[in-house]
């Protein structure tokens, strides 16, 4: 359990970030150290030098506005949770991050690690998908931002570049109404064994306007469960159109068998869990 040697640079700006990424091909980004640590204490992963962006200005910013919510990567989760503005206008976001771990991974622990490290068990990768994120990026050919259905590109492989740098995490507002996570955590590791967000909007005559459900954990990545989303949409939110959906979202998931838990298992868990999302997101 102990690390590789490696070297330690802390920098203050994003270009500083970038450049010295550019010097060093095994250099490593640092936020909270929460994922990253972990796997060099283990030595799976040895970066030559940590290059600690926590401190960058840039980063720690969340601006709110009326068509646009954006939050900086470096943003730690219990800044999220005492962020009294951000629960108003994104409640999903608090209730997912209220279940990531225990207080002292909550004071460290970043949106845009998370987001970084895209592991298929972490819980916010279902927000992100359901809130249609899109992620501001920055590396040595310049600025672009790469909306979350594109983001998650394997098991912990981000569509992130070897020199790029996650500025920020966006939402379009307003974002749907009713929004609901749920998380079924894996008893040991406390990780989402299956996670759901839902975001929904209800029309006029009580019908799902907009409808967007993903699932994180129960997968081999993250999912969009847009057939369960396209069976609620124009419905009433009830018993029976929820029960329907939730059968139709888990059938959208890729789901792997392990020493834990069989495909069957986690498939089942996928569909009861979006059921649990959506009867919460009713009651919201
Ligand atoms: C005991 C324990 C329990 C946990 N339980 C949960 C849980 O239940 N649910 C959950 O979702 N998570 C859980 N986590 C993980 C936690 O949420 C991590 O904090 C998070 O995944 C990573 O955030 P970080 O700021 O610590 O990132 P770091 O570990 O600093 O970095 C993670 C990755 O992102 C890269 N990176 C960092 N910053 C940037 C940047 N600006 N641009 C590009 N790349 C960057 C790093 O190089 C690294 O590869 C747990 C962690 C621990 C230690």
């Amino acid at each position: 359990m102990i690390p590789a040697p490696f070297r330690y640079r802390r920098v203050s700006t994003v270009d500083e970030a970038i450049k010295a990424l550019g010097h060093d091909t095994e250099a490593k980004l640092l936020l909270g150290g929460h994922s990253l640590l972990p796997l060099m204490k283990l030595r799976l992963a040895r970066p030559s030098t940590l290059i600690d962006v926590a401190h960058v200005s840039e980063l720690r910013t969340v601006d709110i506005e009326q068509d646009n919510l954006a939050i900086g990567a470096g943003v730690r989760y219990a800044e999220i949770l005492g962020d009294t503005r951000l629960t108003e206008v994104m409640p999903v976001l608090r209730q997912s991050v209220s279940v990531i771990a225990d207080p002292q991974v909550r004071h460290r622990g970043t949106i845009g690690g998370s987001a970084a490290h895209a592991d298929p068990a972490a819980d916010l990768p279902a927000v992100f998908l359901a809130a249609e994120a899109r992620f501001q990026v920055r590396g040595p050919a310049g600025a672009r931002q790469v909306p979350a259905d594109q983001w998650f590109v394997a098991p912990l492989v981000s569509a992130l570049g070897p020199e790029d740098v996650l500025i920020s995490v966006h939402f379009s507002r307003p974002l749907p109404a009713l929004q609901a996570y749920v998380k079924f955590p894996h008893p040991a590791s406390g990780y989402a064994l299956a996670g759901v967000a839902a975001l929904l909007d209800l029309a006029a005559n009580g019908r799902v306007g907009k409808a967007r459900i993903a699932v994180t954990g129960a997968g081999v990545m993250p999912f969009r469960a847009e057939a369960a989303e396209s069976a609620l949409e124009g419905r009433p939110l009830d018993r029976d159109s929820i029960a329907a959906a939730a059968r139709a979202g888990a059938e959208a998931g890729e789901y792997a068998d392990d020493m834990h838990y069989s495909a069957d298992y986690r498939k089942n868990l996928a569909e009861v869990m979006i059921r649990r999302a959506l009867e919460k997101a009713l009651q919201a």
